[in-house]
């Protein structure tokens, strides 16, 4: 692949739809861990007995506090240089009018938020006159660790961005996450509960085994894509792994944005080794 700075910047210029896929990578440089790559916190833990619907039934105190800890993380981190980057592509792409119908979307697997707090700042600083048409896009396929969900099939009530701490009896079990031991030290009756109904409430994640959000959105973004960023993602988790495939398959051109190869690498049209938060502003001229 091409490391080319110059002839991809004249590639996305002359793009009408694109599509940024993104990782655990991207929010790294706001200080959250990453699962695979180096620092990664599949490392410590084994992904199915935390991030699987049996697993949160085996032991939901356990599973909590492994998603409590990452909710704080996620509240306590600002966007970094490449989410904001991005939040203003997908603002400029809308205004550029490469063509009336050009598009950009981001589709992140992250579930801290950050891509759409980042959207929000950069809308915000704008001046009001000059808001785009249309709302520019990001679709968070594998949820919001900030959102919590009711387990109760008939109920199955959502609290989306909570502020407050869901659960007071959580907290300060950072070190113990940290340490690589996470020991069950809540009872099951102090966990959070759904304001509804009562029953036990569960992190509105996207497990493994379970479907993400947006797909037929998603299936329809693809299909068109004539360009597929590929920021910080070890491309390993289905489906988001298969975008960039399936971009090149249909003609379309692939670049991928990461600290250090991966898996497939070969088979992509761009590759900008190194931290994305440098590289993603620069190729974006953001
Ligand atoms: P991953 O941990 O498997 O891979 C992260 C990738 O990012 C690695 O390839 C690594 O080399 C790269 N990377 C690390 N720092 C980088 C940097 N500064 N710049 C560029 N690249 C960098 O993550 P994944 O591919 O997103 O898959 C993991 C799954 O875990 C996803 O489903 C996601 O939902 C979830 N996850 C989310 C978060 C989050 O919300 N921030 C964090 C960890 C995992």
């Amino acid at each position: 692949p091409s490391a080319d700075m110059a002839a991809f910047k004249e590639l996305l210029s002359s793009s009408k739809h694109v599509i940024a896929v993104a990782g655990a990578g991207l929010s790294a440089a706001s200080g959250i861990p990453t699962f695979r790559g180096a620092g990664g916190m599949w490392r410590k833990y084994d992904a199915m007995s935390l991030a699987t619907y049996i697993a949160f039934l085996s032991d939901p105190s356990r599973v909590w506090q492994f998603y409590h800890y990452r909710r704080e993380k996620a509240l306590a981190a600002q966007p970094n240089a490449a989410h904001i980057a991005l939040a203003k592509f997908s603002i400029e792409s809308i205004r550029k009018e490469i063509a009336p119908d050009a598009t950009f979307t981001l589709i992140t697997q992250n579930v801290d938020g950050l891509s759409t707090r980042a959207l929000e700042a950069v809308q915000s600083a704008l001046p009001a006159e000059s808001s785009p048409p249309s709302q520019p896009q990001i679709l968070e396929m594998h949820g919001r660790v900030l959102d919590v969900l009711c387990t109760s099939q008939t109920c199955g009530h959502r609290v989306t961005d909570p502020t407050s701490p869901i659960c007071a009896a959580l907290g300060g079990t950072e070190e113990l996450v940290e340490s690589g031991v996470i020991e069950p030290i809540v009872d099951k009756a102090d966990l959070p509960r759904c304001s509804q109904c009562g029953d036990l409430a569960r992190p509105d994640v996207v497990w493994f085994g379970e479907l993400p959000h947006h797909i037929p959105e998603i299936d329809k973004l693809v299909d068109k894509a004539t360009l597929c960023l590929v920021v910080g993602t070890s491309s390993m988790v289905y489906p988001a792994a298969s975008y960039q495939k399936k971009v090149r398959e249909q003609g379309g051109k692939v670049a991928v944005f990461n600290l250090e190869r991966s898996q497939g690498d070969s088979e992509v049209d761009f590759l900008f080794l190194g931290p994305c938060e440098e590289t993603i502003p620069q190729a974006l001229g953001l």
